[in-house]
């Protein structure tokens, strides 16, 4: 029985009820519940609790602002021989995330950068966890609007918030200085913190023609290098396959 009274607990206290094995078992001696009765209530409660989680992952799946869901179960590593399996599947298990550690995506279009840090930002919802994906583009913009409104202080307490920020496509825009410095802001408030997971086209060699000055580009670099997996994939675009 006692089994039973430390589940009812266990699971009450997770749903947000403090009540302790010893009260359970108070209520149940009250209600002179047998065995059958207390499995039924542990049943429903943990029923409720697994309600309770999937609509907080589905709230958080929607503030995620994902454009198109992907999962790792549907990437064709065999595709892709460049990219090590086995590392993606270790970073699938988030330990990244609670690490504060950042993943930087480096490869030609098509061969899968987006498919990889969405797949890794789903894991990290399925935990319970907050992620966000934004273009480089849209994150710029963002930032000097809100510069520009006087919004910048609660825009950075938001873009502060997600465990895991998804920032997709640099290089595809080349930002001007005042953007640039907006971005390194951000990414030093996040730095040994939060992680970000950053896809580019260009090398890090080349971000300086992206952010419009060597100091600058050095400066966001290092931040996000220093604590990273730096994942360079050299295959085809998948978006090609059987087509050429
Ligand atoms: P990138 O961001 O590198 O330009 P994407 O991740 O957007 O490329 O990939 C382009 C399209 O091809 C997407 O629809 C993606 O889901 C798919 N894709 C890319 N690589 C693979 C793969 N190895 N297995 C399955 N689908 C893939
Ligand atoms: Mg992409």
């Amino acid at each position: 029985m006692s089994d039973l009274y430390a589940g009812i607990s266990n699971t009450l206290n997770a749903l947000g009820v403090k009540l302790e094995e010893k009260e359970v078992a108070e209520v149940a001696k009250q209600c002179k519940s047998d065995g059958s009765s207390l499995m039924l209530t542990e049943k429903l409660l943990s029923m409720a609790l697994d309600r309770k989680r999937e609509r907080t992952v589905a709230t958080l799946r929607k503030f995620s602002r994902i454009p198109v869901h992907k999962r790792l179960d549907t990437f064709d590593f065999s595709f892709q021989p460049s990219i090590d399996e086995q590392q993606i599947r270790r970073l699938a298990t988030i330990g990244f995330i609670h690490a504060g550690e950042n993943i930087i995506l480096i490869g030609d279009p098509g061969c899968g950068k987006s498919h990889i840090a969405i797949s890794l930002a789903e894991e990290c919802l399925d935990h319970g966890m907050r992620a966000y994906y934004i273009t480089m583009s849209d994150l710029a913009l963002k930032l000097s609007d809100a510069k520009r409104d006087n919004r910048l202080k609660r825009v950075m307490a938001s873009l502060m918030r997600p465990d895991c920020l998804v920032i997709d496509e640099l290089g595809y825009d080349h930002l001007d200085i005042d953007a640039s410095e907006l971005v390194f802001k951000l990414i030093s408030a996040r730095y040994e913190r939060k992680s970000i997971i950053i896809t580019s086209n260009y090398p890090i060699s080349r971000w300086n023609e992206v952010f419009g000055s060597d100091a600058l580009t050095q400066v966001i670099a290092d931040r996000l290098v220093h604590h990273a997996e730096v994942i360079r994939i050299t295959g085809k675009s998948y978006r090609l396959k059987g087509r050429i």
